[in-house]
């Protein structure tokens, strides 16, 4: 691995600066722990967290900034604790890497509320004190993670977008059929939403602000019914009750001891304390869910064959994907590249690197007959030309 290249072992895109435009860059991974896995990435997803520290919105970017927090991959080594996974194996990193492991949350396997705070995927503090790069990039050092036999590029949004909706609906024992689940949003994490409500047998409601969601709501989706969020008439036709503020608007339907679960970022929440206390509502708020919840989630959607739906691009096109996540210009948000397309064009045909990522185009292949016919290509990329791309790349 250290021989990549001369100037480090790992190649990958990053933003230099709140411009959050991406582009090559090579960078050292850290050396193999004890309790760690090295993953050769294969896809990695595209979330709005990538834009949110490529672009510094939150003022504590690290530059630069290797963003990608939906990593799917086959493990290369394992350090010398680690059992559950060997070489070859599918595996997937989300949101964090690592945490204390020792604390209440961690040992009851909620890692992702550790006590001691979690290290991110990318622009947190490893343990050797570097900052953590993400999986725009050909390969990562974590701590043993989650396995798979699911396609991979439909893996990566799993573990942002799918694990954010699914560990609330489980804590909230929304996954009793006949229960009526509301989705308020139709993006990656809503669509997930829809997919997981209808799977546990639950009466799904869409609320969303676009009337043009109705029809893959109701048809590709299955929802039950359909609500434009911004229109106040078919507001009251669901629930007479009216608020000047949309959370009081969704508090009022909801079922007495009902819960709504924040799991998007609104910039404040204000609410009536009459929409909590008439009706004992409860509204309550999650980040993604720990590894063992993760593993279950992963593990029943390979059961119920739900994927998510996805577009695959290939990361030269991530800066163009990226803008397009601004501009909500991406149908259920959910985006994977194949990271074997990372490494940037270059003459002469010298790069050991590219050469080491074939494996991982077979890998592809192999799979690819069980990718879900919502796997489309984009950006004027058709399959054809796609393919052809990555053939050039087998002949560098
Ligand atoms: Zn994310
Ligand atoms: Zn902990």
């Amino acid at each position: 691995m250290n021989s990549e290249t001369a100037e480090g072992n790992c190649h990958g895109w990053a933003a230099r600066d709140p411009s959050g435009v991406l582009s090559p860059y090579t960078f050292t991974r850290r050396a193999l722990g004890s309790d760690d896995v090295s993953i050769k990435i294969t896809h990695c997803g595209v979330c709005y967290g990538d834009v949110v520290w490529t672009r510094n919105k939150h003022g504590d970017a690290l530059y630069p900034v290797v963003p990608g927090h939906e990593i799917v991959g086959i493990v290369l080594a394992v350090g010398s604790n680690v059992q559950r996974f060997k070489v070859g194996d599918p595996v997937g990193v989300g949101t964090y890497v690592n945490s204390c492991r020792d604390c209440e949350f961690c040992n009851g396997g909620r890692d992702v509320y550790c006590e001691k705070g979690i290290t991110y995927t990318f622009n947190g503090i490893d343990v050797d004190g570097t900052v953590t790069k993400g999986g725009y990039s050909t390969f990562t050092v974590v701590h043993n993670r989650i396995p798979d036999k699911y396609p991979l590029a439909s893996a990566a949004p799993l573990l942002c977008a799918g694990i954010t909706v699914y560990s609330p609906m489980m804590h909230h024992k929304m996954n009793q059929p006949g229960k009526s689940l509301g989705v308020v949003g139709l993006g990656g994490l809503g669509h997930m939403a829809v997919k997981f409500g209808k799977a546990f047998g639950l009466k799904v409601t869409v609320f969303s602000t676009s009337i043009s969601k109705k029809e893959e709501a109701l048809s590709l989706l299955g929802a039950d019914n359909f609500v434009v969020s911004s229109d106040q008439d078919q507001m009251k036709v669901v629930d007479a009750a009216s608020g000047d503020h949309s959370f009081d608007l969704f508090m009022s339907l909801l079922k007495n001891t009902g819960v709504l679960a924040l799991v998007g970022f609104p910039s404040e929440i204000k609410l009536n304390p009459a929409s909590l206390l008439l009706g004992m509502k409860t509204i309550s708020g999650s980040v993604v869910g720990g590894p063992k919840e993760i593993q279950e989630m992963l593990d029943f959607c390979a059961a119920k064959e739900i994927y998510p739906n996805i577009e695959v691009i290939p990361i030269q096109y991530a800066n163009e994907a990226l803008e397009r996540l601004i501009k909500k210009d991406v149908k259920y948000r959910c985006m994977s590249f194949p990271v074997y397309n990372i490494v940037p064009h270059e003459k002469g045909g010298k790069s050991n690197s590219r050469r080491k990522l074939e494996p991982k185009i077979r890998f592809e292949e192999q799979h690819s007959t069980a990718v879900p016919s919502a796997y489309t290509y984009t950006n004027g990329l058709t399959q054809a030309r796609y393919l052809k791309e990555l053939s050039s790349m087998k002949n560098c």
